[in-house]
């Protein structure tokens, strides 16, 4: 009997895109995903939006793919498994109540977790991040008894939460370390532009600002670092993520920021694949969901003997919130056409040669859409895009 088995630590995005891929090309071999969370691989970038109102949860597009798919491919999928520690000489790993699994491939899609809550505020009461579905439940219920909430990070996803927690009525401040909104994704125009309508919307903005300290237990009072003081009934962090990986023996995989892969998802150690935000192709991590799916279906196909290979595309980097949509794509710097209206405002950047290398767009959807296409193109940059 063959001992072929793979498995696939981590039931997200990559993970259960690495599974369909699996199925794609092979339709026998035992696939099983272990993931520590206690639920199926669901829809990661909505839980933002949860903030306002869990019923999202029910929604059709929530999960990934239904319990059916799970018995129809055949992929078992284990919920709850904390894997501790990863043995690539025995190919086998464990968890943390010391159950044991054996593999012949391994493709490890675990994710990342989030950033820098300092240590010295890791363990205070009323500090949240909004990672995973448990999080978000608990900050959802929590924020029901509150009246204002500081998120610190203004990045596309602490903004979409002080949304999110703003049209419940209650109060939002937001800390932003840098001087301006967004500084990747618009340069300092676009983001006067933004700033201007998240203010307006009764959102308070604190640029330039991280969080100095804070004190109290029902309600905090926080002194921010630029020297202003506000309270707040807890403090969001989102200032971002890193990945994250068990332990593998007897030697690591190469690392940097992630586990290092080629163009085949293909980590340094044998039969042994990564993918999605746990991995890094290239020199950098993008951390979105559709690189988690590409990265998974390449890791997916050649862990069951494909020869898939990885190409990084452009994504635009989003925002819909504050009743505007944001996008952004390749490099916002240089020279530039633009176009203004009542209610939107865009500008496309070109290389020497004229060609479309960048943009950003707030307030125009359809626009931002024939823009992401001309960067991705590299199309001559001309006004009549904007018409
Ligand atoms: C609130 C929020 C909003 C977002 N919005 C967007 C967006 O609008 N657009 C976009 O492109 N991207 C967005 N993202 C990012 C996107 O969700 C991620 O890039 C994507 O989910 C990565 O998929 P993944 O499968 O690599 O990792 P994850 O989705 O993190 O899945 C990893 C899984 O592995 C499990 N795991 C981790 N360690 C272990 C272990 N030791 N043992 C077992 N299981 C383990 C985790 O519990 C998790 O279930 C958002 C993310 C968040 C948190």
């Amino acid at each position: 009997m063959s001992n072929e088995k793979i498995i696939i630590v981590g039931g997200g995005g990559a993970g259960v895109s690495a599974a369909q891929a699996i199925r794609s090309v092979n339709s026998t071999i035992p696939v099983t995903i272990v993931t520590k969370e206690s639920i199926k691989p669901y829809f990661r970038p909505v839980l933002t939006s949860l903030l306002e109102s869990l019923d999202g949860e029910n929604k059709k597009g929530f999960f990934v793919k239904d319990e059916q798919w799970f018995l129809d491919n055949n992929i078992e999928f284990i919920t709850d498994f904390n894997v501790a520690k990863i043995d690539s000489e025995n190919k086998t790993l464990v968890n943390s109540n010391g159950m044991s699994l054996s593999w012949s491939k391994l493709i490890i899609a675990t994710g990342s977790e989030p950033l820098v809550i300092p240590d010295a505020f890791r363990h205070r009461k009323n500090v949240f991040t909004v990672r995973t579905i448990e999080d978000t439940r608990r900050l959802y219920n929590f924020i029901s008894g509150v009246s204002s909430v500081l998120i610190s990070g203004g990045g596309l996803l602490g903004l979409e939460a002080a949304w999110y927690i703003l049209r419940r009525g209650i109060t939002v401040h937001v800390s932003e370390y840098f001087k301006r909104l967004l500084p990747r994704q618009l340069d300092e125009d676009g983001g006067a532009y933004l700033t201007d309508i998240i203010s307006k919307s009764g959102v308070k903005l604190h640029t330039g600002a991280c969080i100095k300290d804070f004190s109290g237990e029902t309600y905090l009072d926080v002194v921010l670092d630029n020297g202003e003081e506000l309270k707040a009934g807890c403090i969001v962090y989102s200032v971002g993520v890193k990945s994250s990986f068990p332990e593998l023996t007897p030697e690591p995989p190469k690392l940097e920021r992630g586990i290092i892969v080629d163009e085949h998802m293909r980590s340094s150690i044998d039969n042994i694949y990564a993918c999605g935000d746990c991995a890094q192709f290239g020199n950098f991590i993008p951390a979105l969901w559709m690189v988690a799916l590409k990265q998974g279906e390449t890791a997916g196909k050649n862990a069951a003997g494909g020869d898939a290979v990885y190409q990084h595309q452009l994504y635009p980097a989003m925002l819909k919130a504050f009743d505007t949509h944001v996008m952004s794509v390749g490099s916002i710097e240089g020279s530039f056409i633009e176009n203004r209206t009542a209610n939107s405002f865009m500008r496309l950047f070109h290389d020497e040669n004229g060609n479309s290398k960048g943009a950003w767009c707030i307030g125009d959807p359809q626009r931002a859409t024939k823009l992401i296409k001309m960067v991705k193109d590299s199309s001559p940059a001309e006004s009549s895009v904007f018409h």
